[in-house]
């Protein structure tokens, strides 16, 4: 029930990942103080026809009212790669996570993507809502996908309800492009959220869904550390808010090195929150910028996590029981 807060006083914010409406209870119950990352995959898959605005507005609505006034970022559908949906009727493509997936879809279904975004516009009369648009690559889509926005708040006023004019619209930096762009995006963007299982992949050039290759998927690459200090420079930078959400959040010793990296607003199951807000009380910023620092200079996944083993691993002992155990 505490807040989050680092040693030192300062407030770290931790939110959970949702993908089902009944989760968000959960997510309250575990100490979530809101939903950072609200996947909608779930409303497209295994079913014969499209969720209808009036289907996909109860359900957002009743996530914002189960989480009282608790921010609630709800993604766009991020359907293709590993998610699948028979709804939409994909084409075969011999790459899926590098084909048309996410927002590429979602701009070449204009109807479908305006659909969501409406039952997203109304919803927004009920809570603190911000839309957040997967899987950006260009500046140009993430400026199309803000026109598709601004088009449902006018289509939703035309219809004579009530919405926020002003709903945040951020996105996913989950793309290497987005991560070396970031200071560009910082502009056009209102807010961040780090997507580390998609940047894992797209960086280390690993599908991430393979188990062969699960054990060099890391996101202690110290490349995937650039990314993020990268993203993270240029969202402190511009002044607008950056958040992760990839499972790298659930990890305490991860979790450590993202304070230092400059994050103060981590998502993530909710089931990890308790563990995550102990191990962020028992460090402080200065250390765990100081070790961030250092691990920017290391040249393996090897070398970070020695690294932070080393300053963090004593004090977290009871918190990295099973440590390793899975990705
Ligand atoms: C991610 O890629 O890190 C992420 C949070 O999105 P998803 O796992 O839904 O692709
Ligand atoms: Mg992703």
């Amino acid at each position: 029930g505490r807040p989050g807060a680092t040693a030192c006083g300062e407030r770290i914010a931790l939110k959970a990942n949702v993908e089902l409406p009944a989760e968000a209870i959960l997510a309250v119950d575990h100490g979530a103080e809101g939903i950072g990352l609200y996947r909608t995959e779930f409303l497209y898959i295994d079913r014969a026809t499209m969720p209808s605005e009036d289907e996909q507005y109860e359900i957002y609505r009743a996530v914002l009212e189960a989480v009282g006034n608790r921010p609630v970022t709800l993604r766009t559908f991020d359907i293709g790669g590993d998610k699948f949906a028979s709804t939409f009727q994909l084409p075969a493509e011999m790459n899926p996570a590098l084909g048309l997936r996410a927002v590429r879809l979602a701009l070449k279904e204009p109807e479908v993507f305006l659909t969501q975004l409406r039952a997203m516009v109304r919803a927004s009369a009920h809570g603190d809502l911000r839309i957040m648009i997967p899987m950006v690559t260009t500046v140009p889509e993430m400026r199309a996908a803000r026109e598709f926005v601004a088009r449902a708040v006018e289509e939703v006023r035309a219809a004579g309800r009530t919405c926020r004019q002003d709903i945040p619209v951020g996105m996913m930096i989950e793309v290497p492009s987005a991560a070396i762009m970031a200071d560009t995006f910082a502009r056009e963007a209102d807010f961040f959220s780090l997507g580390t299982n998609d940047l894992v992949q797209y960086a280390l050039a690993i599908d991430r869904t393979s188990q062969s290759l699960a054990d060099l998927a890391s996101p202690f690459d110290p490349s995937i550390l650039r990314l993020i200090h990268a993203a993270t420079r240029a969202a402190l930078a511009r002044g607008i808010p950056i958040s992760i959400c990839g499972a790298m959040a659930s990890d305490p010793l991860a979790a450590c090195l993202l304070v230092g990296l400059g994050l103060r607003d981590l998502s993530m199951e909710a089931a990890a929150i308790p563990e995550i807000k102990e191990a962020v009380r028992r460090i402080t910023v200065r250390e765990a910028e100081a070790v961030a620092e250092a691990t920017l200079g290391c040249d393996s996944a090897t070398a970070v996590t020695e690294t932070l083993t080393e300053a963090f691993a004593p004090r977290l002992a009871d918190l990295l029981s099973g440590y390793g155990d899975e990705a």
